[in-house]
């Protein structure tokens, strides 16, 4: 195969690495804002989880307060109950005493269900702050991961976009000039395997003479139907199709500033 039309596809190889790799890069602050706002919904839902701790032991010191008052006043009421002299009065006393019981037995549900939740909540709100620098830590090695992660996509991209124009400068022009038109016109796909006889990236099938042309790998053969460059799969390649990713919009398509393979040229 003519060393030019190899040039080609390594060209396409690295559009499409290009193309992955910028898709992963400009996802990195994304993710990163995502990492952090999980972080900040788990540490308010710790931070709520101890405050609603402290509610409770605070409203249960209370409580045991006000129960305390209420045992009081029923003592003092059953002995003013023996001192009385008349019916009101004994009445009145009674009376007291009944609605005393009914305070303190009210009381009493209100302690212990709060002392339920507490008992609950003692061993989250206790390990809050070790639960948060947990969270934090986890936090933090995840952000670093990507920060690795986007570190190596940036230096890769850098060596791709060295590569592309070492090539382009081995390239006689009109080679780049016409791959550059395609792979602007088709969705930044210029180069197209041929693939059970068809295009491997508009599958329409090919004469049986513009197979040969290609397989002879002495110029740039197009296919009829997409324009695209055809080469042959290199002997004893798995035979695949080379179906581009996803191929994107025509706007999305379109080539970045400095994406170009005419860039230098
Ligand atoms: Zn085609």
């Amino acid at each position: 195969m003519n060393d030019n039309i190899q040039r080609l596809i390594r060209l396409q190889e690295i559009a499409f690495e290009i193309r992955d790799l910028t898709a992963r890069r400009d996802a990195v602050p994304g993710r990163l804002a995502e990492l952090e706002a999980a972080f900040q919904e788990k540490i308010e839902e710790i931070g709520a989880e101890r405050l609603t701790h402290e509610t409770l032991v605070t409203e249960v010191a209370e409580l045991r307060q006000a129960e305390q008052e209420s045992r009081q006043r029923l003592e003092k009421a059953q002995r003013k109950l023996m001192e009385v002299s008349n019916q009101r009065e004994y009445s009145a006393v009674l009376n007291e005493i009944d609605a005393t019981k009914t305070r303190l037995a009210q009381i009493v549900t209100e302690i212990s269900g709060r002392e339920g939740r507490i008992e609950e909540l003692a061993e989250p709100a206790a390990e809050a702050d070790e639960r948060i620098a947990a969270e934090r830590q986890r936090t933090d090695q995840e952000r670093l991961a990507i920060e690795q992660e986007l570190s190596s996509i940036v230096s890769r991209l850098e060596e791709l976009a060295a590569q592309r124009e070492e090539l382009v400068a081995l390239l006689p022009a009109p080679y780049v000039r016409r791959f550059d038109t395609v792979f602007k016109a088709r969705q930044g796909v210029a180069m197209a395997k041929i693939f059970h006889g068809a295009c491997g990236a508009c599958h329409v099938r090919l004469r049986p003479q513009v197979i040969n042309l290609v397989q002879r790998g002495e110029e740039l053969i197009s296919c009829e139907s997409c324009r695209r460059f055809l080469y042959a799969a290199v002997e004893g390649e798995t035979d695949e199709p080379t179906d581009p990713p996803e191929a994107p919009s025509d706007k999305q398509g379109a080539p970045r500033p400095g994406h170009s393979a005419a860039t230098g040229s």
